[in-house]
């Protein structure tokens, strides 16, 4: 598993990016994580923060990077799936791979996800988010890969590899790098069917038969990733500190609510990553 790091960051849009800055400024081991690209890339033009102005939400993006990395910070590709709170530190998976660390900062932007119908009530019975996770479980057995991700037909093809037999739903043109051996259907998921246990899925125009459903989307619900945690309607309820109600974790960011711009994220990434840096320095002075 690794030695146990100070801070893992998820998400590094521009709260994620400067909670790492901050923290790596208070002497902090900090891992940060993202999947895809983030929300300011797609802005015309940012006039608004102070400093920076008549540039395009990439150009500012690029900064923001190689300022962190100038001072540190390797951004890493990975989508954080599940947290596990353990008393004094926390078990996050990435991907499959489980990483320890004392304090996690969710700086995962706004949450776009919708769930099924059947979909929270059977995660963990046959609905799973992350395939290098959870597909050793289906070996031999079918499986449903929902298409909502730029990379879900590699999954879908790294299931079948290890004996999934998979079926890739998808609303986009058969993938071209899709295996052979994975069957396409053209359409999408309406409801997860089964009363303990996943035992269907309805496409609107046909019941499919399933002993599990992949779930790849690019984002994940916060409540989905970490049992037990407070929102306000879909953000995460924080307190000036940002912290969120389980203790260790905190969220900045378009994830805590409005006022969904720049300034705010890269404050609270601030205020979260001091925070957070403190808090360790107490427990172990
Ligand atoms: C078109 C457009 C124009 C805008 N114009 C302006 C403007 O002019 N001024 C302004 O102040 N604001 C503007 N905004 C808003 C601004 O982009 C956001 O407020 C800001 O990007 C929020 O930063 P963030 O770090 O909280 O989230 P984001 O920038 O959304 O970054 C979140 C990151 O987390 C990653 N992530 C999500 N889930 C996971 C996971 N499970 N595992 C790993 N990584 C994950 C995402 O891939 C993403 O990279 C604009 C937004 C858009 C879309």
């Amino acid at each position: 598993m690794g030695e146990i790091v100070d801070i893992i960051i998820i998400g590094a849009g521009p709260a994620g990016l400067s909670a790492a800055v901050n923290a790596l400024v208070r002497g902090k081991r900090v891992r940060i994580f993202s999947n895809r690209d983030n929300n300011l890339s797609k802005a015309e033009r940012v006039d608004n923060h102070l400093g920076f102005y008549h540039m395009t939400g990439k150009e500012l993006m690029d900064k923001f990077k190689e300022h962190a990395e100038a001072m540190g910070v390797k951004i890493e590709d990975g989508k954080a799936v599940n947290i596990l709170p353990l008393g004094d530190s926390f078990m996050v998976n990435v991907n499959g791979q489980i990483i320890e660390s004392k304090k996690v900062i969710l700086a995962m932007g706004i949450s776009k996800v919708k769930e099924l119908p059947g979909e929270g009530r059977l995660l963990g019975n046959g609905v799973s988010y992350c395939s290098t996770c959870d597909g050793m479980l289906y070996r031999g057995k079918d499986a449903v890969v929902w298409d909502q991700s730029h990379d879900a037909w590699e999954e879908a093809n790294f299931l079948q590899s290890i004996g999934v037999n998979v079926t890739f739903i998808s609303n986009k043109p058969r993938h071209e790098n899709l295996s052979d051996n994975v069957k396409y259907i053209k359409g999408r998921i309406e409801e997860i069917i089964g009363e303990n246990t996943v035992e269907a899925v309805n496409t609107g125009e046909e019941i499919i038969k399933t002993d599990a459903v992949f779930m790849l989307r690019d984002a994940v619900a916060p409540d989905t990733l970490i049992e037990g945690l407070e929102l306000d309607g879909s953000f995460i309820s924080v307190n000036k500190y940002m912290e969120t109600n389980i203790p260790g974790l905190y969220a900045a960011g378009d994830i805590t609510g409005k006022p969904l711009q720049l300034s705010k994220a890269v404050s609270e990434g601030l205020i979260a990553a001091q925070h957070a840096a403190l808090q360790i320095d107490k427990k172990e002075s």
